[in-house]
């Protein structure tokens, strides 16, 4: 890889649900690094399967991360790019390097259609993780693989790789269950005679009993914090520590002091505990350091709702301010 090369990291989500926890953490790490080597952090909404996909979860999925103060450089919508799929598809199909093959369809013996499938070199492929180092593959037992459901239906994996390398991005840091996507993707890329980004793999964030983390065993939407009263900074703080450390016992982070600090070298390998106890301890202290003014808006914010409450709080304060006034003219 050219190391001259401005460092460009992306977070491509599908809006097929919430913000989730895992993908607040991931998108923090491409901030971070972004942000550390001057470069840029990209929001890319894969959104090109429209069964599974919705506007709602496009708007929480934006709305959260500009809530956490994860402030993106570019963002691109798939839905809005099949034109770039499509002539990218063509030039591999015209240079041989994939080809049109006529076959029932898999849903539906009776109907033909025409896929387009990637012309395997059947080699074995390995490429370096930051975290795991070399991972080999062999990719004999990938066959000619389906990269498109027809020449103007790419399908994830090609779509994938077409935008890291039109969108120049030069690391590639996600969660691990994409290990075993990697090879077909490095296979598509070679093809399309792409430069290889750096792969960084980080270890699932796991529920307490190790499982993956799901809605049965807590909540997994950053939304739903966010309602429990949260602080941005808090969660920014724990989901930055569950996976990486500064090597220093140092514990409470602004996230101006997580780009400061942040490397990939200090990534775990194993996977992080979720463990709420310590979001609410991160919580305690990071509100301590609020300025008051922030503390009563924010009381404030959440009285809104029990007008009750809201009538109390209001005859609280005048009696504070008026004692205040007093004081001054004692
Ligand atoms: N769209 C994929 C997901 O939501 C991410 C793809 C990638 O990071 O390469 O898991």
């Amino acid at each position: 890889m050219n190391v001259e090369k401005k460092v460009r990291t992306r977070i491509a989500p599908s809006p097929s649900g919430y913000l989730h926890i895992g993908t607040a953490r991931t998108s923090l790490f491409c901030y971070l690094y972004a942000k550390k080597m001057k470069g840029e952090f990209i929001v890319r909404i894969e959104d090109t399967d429209k069964s599974r996909t919705e506007k709602k979860y496009e708007d929480d999925i934006l709305d959260g991360l500009a809530w956490l103060g994860l402030t993106y450089d570019e963002l691109y919508r798939q839905s809005e790019r099949t034109d770039v799929y499509v002539k990218k598809l063509q030039e591999l199909v015209e240079s041989n390097k994939a080809y049109i093959s006529k076959e029932k369809a898999k849903d539906d013996e009776t109907r033909e259609v025409e896929v387009v499938r990637l012309r395997n070199p059947n080699t074995l492929l390995t490429f370096t993780d930051t975290i795991r180092g070399e991972i080999t593959f062999d990719t004999t037992e990938l066959g000619d693989f389906v990269i498109a459901r027809s020449l103007t239906d790419p399908l994830y994996h090609f779509a994938v790789v077409v935008d890291d390398a039109l969108m120049d991005i030069t690391h590639v840091i996600r969660g691990d269950d994409h290990i075993s996507n990697t090879p077909r993707q490095i296979l598509i890329l070679e093809a399309c005679g792409f430069e290889r980004p750096q792969y960084t793999h980080l270890p699932m964030i796991l529920a307490p009993d190790r499982s993956k983390m799901s809605k049965r065993k807590g909540a997994v939407a950053v939304t739903e914090y966010r309602t429990q009263g949260f602080l941005p900074s808090a969660i920014i703080n724990y989901l930055a520590l569950l996976g990486w450390n500064g090597g220093t016992e140092k514990e409470i982070y602004s996230i101006e002091e997580l780009v400061q600090d942040f490397s990939l070298d200090h990534l775990q390998k194993s996977g992080a505990v979720f463990d709420i106890e310590k979001l609410k301890w991160f919580n305690k202290e990071h509100r301590k350091l609020l300025p008051r003014e922030t503390l009563i808006s924010e009381l404030k914010a959440q009285l809104e709702g029990n007008s009750a409450l809201l009538r109390l709080w209001r005859i609280c304060w005048s009696v504070f301010r008026h004692g205040q006034s007093l004081r001054k003219q004692l």
